[in-house]
């Protein structure tokens, strides 16, 4: 039985042999330099875009630029509109303030509690 060994050939070592023509020697001095160029990029002023949703977020007041987690408040909007329009359309007149009611169909307002200022709003539609 013989093994089977991964070592290279010896033959793998040896150089190639040299082409009539090639000359053999140090390698060209301007290539062998080391060129270091330093680039400086600006950094991009970093953007916080902020999705404003049904619950409070965290964001920054462009008013008193404290961090502050937003207040929320509702107002009617188009879809408690739409709703008391559609109610009355089709009968429902008697029960067409029930919109200006529900949270579920005004419009979110995101309010800075430190200054008042408003930060964002959702709206429903
Ligand atoms: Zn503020």
């Amino acid at each position: 039985m013989s093994e089977k060994t991964d070592l290279p050939h010896p033959a793998d070592d040896v150089p190639p042999p040299s082409y009539p023509g090639q000359v053999e020697g140090p390698a060209d001095v301007e290539d062998s330099k080391m060129v270091v160029t330093y680039t400086t990029i600006a950094a991009a002023p970093v953007v916080h875009v902020v999705s404003y949703r049904e619950g409070p977020v965290r964001v920054q007041c462009g008013q008193c630029n404290e961090e502050v987690v937003s207040t929320v408040s509702y107002k009617q909007g188009i879809l408690t509109w739409l709703l008391c329009f559609l109610m009355c359309l089709f009968g429902c007149w008697l029960c067409c303030w029930i919109p200006f009611c529900v949270h579920g169909c005004k419009d979110i307002v995101h309010t800075c509690p430190k200054c008042g200022a408003i930060l964002g709003k959702h709206s429903r539609v």
